[in-house]
């Protein structure tokens, strides 16, 4: 393990590597640094997937890993989509991940790293993805677990979470609810508080692997742009990261621009990036896209951390609506084969319009990252289909097909 400490992005003041929250001097994000003296490639660990780049995750030893297998997931050139687009494009298809989340990677570290920390009970607020991989990982681990979702969670995601036998928790109103419980019961009672923002600082280092994975794939050659779906964006800074890693090894020279997209009915974010002002919470969040539906209030400060990582990136910000998701992700299963969630679905809902603003270009390379599966929200899909007629012999079935 080359993780030495632990450091405050505000006041620089250093943790070793326990049990961390935020800063207890300033309450600022906690950031992992590494010793990469030495170093000048990726060297592999002898673990299938994600954990192959353990050396640059904060969890020391390997017994302690629990792993379902998570990472090293298709980058999938789509053709067809591209076509359509008139554009080169790449899915990295975070749909196949265990649990149909990309949260699989930041949780397996997060559950590792409690479990080598002696944690008994793990918990985390969640609009649904981290709970489901929080329960699966807790539950392979032989950890009891507590997970606090808003009310208005997907059914789909719900069942998942109860089926790996985690206790649920429905708070109320919008998803920060949840979050402040969760953060406030932990605290109380001792219990290991996962959740997978910013809020400790050991889940957003996993996400540095998506960034090694697209430069292996990629064969050294870079993206010019990524699109990522976020809520307050860990995944993005995770992968800015990874890259600035990739360029501190002498891997790489540049790195690529990141563009983080928002739902237009929950654009925190995106609305500091305009008007080039702090992160504000959103004052009322209302979105189909349930995984980037939050307004990030009482932690406005994780906004601005993913804010500043895509303009030190060079990149942009942009916002999308729920009917544009519903098309991005219809085309996404129709013309290339894969079922995203919409929220999955928004770095693909961007790419049009990025392209009509003449911000991505025609012959540019892009890699939109597609997040999570469409399983987890079937029911929400299943409202935008018309009925299907019943028939009961080969002749009505005959008149259906030519009806067509
Ligand atoms: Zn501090």
């Amino acid at each position: 393990m080359r993780a030495i400490h632990a450091q405050c992005i505000l006041c620089a003041a250093k943790y070793e590597l326990t049990k961390l929250y935020t800063c207890e001097k300033c309450g600022g994000i906690l950031d992992v640094i590494y010793d990469y003296h030495g170093l000048s490639k990726l060297n592999k660990a002898a673990f299938p997937g994600m954990w192959a780049y353990m050396e640059l995750l904060p969890v020391r030893d390997p017994r302690s890993v629990i792993s379902l297998g998570e990472g090293w997931t298709p980058l999938l050139s789509v053709p067809r989509l591209g076509e359509n687009l008139n554009l080169n494009l790449y899915v990295k298809n975070e749909t196949v991940e265990p649990t149909g989340s990309f949260k699989d990677r930041p949780i397996s570290v997060a559950v590792s790293k409690a479990r080598e920390l002696g944690a008994k009970t793990v918990t985390t607020s969640s609009s649904g993805n981290a709970g489901a991989s929080v329960a699966a990982y807790a539950a392979r681990a032989g950890l009891e677990c507590y997970i606090f979702v808003p009310a208005s969670v997907p059914q789909d995601k719900l069942t998942q979470i109860r089926m790996y036998g985690a206790q649920v928790v429905q708070v109320g109103g919008e998803f920060s609810n949840a979050y402040h419980i969760a953060k406030e019961i932990s605290e109380r009672r001792g219990w290991s508080n996962l959740t997978s923002t910013f809020a400790s600082p050991y889940p957003t280092e996993a996400n540095k692997t998506v960034a090694y994975e697209l430069w292996e794939q990629l064969q050294g050659e870079l993206p010019d742009w990524i699109l990522i779906p976020i809520a307050s964006g860990p995944l993005l800074v995770g992968m800015y990261k990874g890259f600035c890693e990739l360029k501190e090894i002498g891997l790489i020279t540049k790195i690529p621009r990141f563009i983080g997209v928002q739902a237009e009915g929950c654009a925190p974010i995106v609305r500091a990036f305009m008007t080039g002002t702090k992160v504000v919470a959103w004052e009322r969040t209302e979105t189909i896209a349930s995984g980037i539906s939050d307004s990030l209030a009482g932690y406005e400060q994780d906004g601005d951390y993913t804010l500043w990582a895509i303009k030190q990136s060079n990149g942009y910000a942009i916002a999308v609506s729920d009917q544009e998701l519903i098309r991005a992700s219809q085309d996404l299963a129709r013309l290339e084969g894969i079922y995203a969630e919409t929220t999955g679905a928004a770095s693909i809902a961007a790419v049009e319009k990025l392209m009509a603003m003449k911000i991505i270009k025609p012959t540019e390379l892009v890699v939109s990252v597609v997040t999570g599966s469409g399983f987890k929200d079937n029911a929400s899909y299943g409202k935008t289909l018309p009925d299907l007629p019943v028939v009961s012999s080969v002749e009505e079935a005959e008149r259906l097909i030519d009806a067509k």
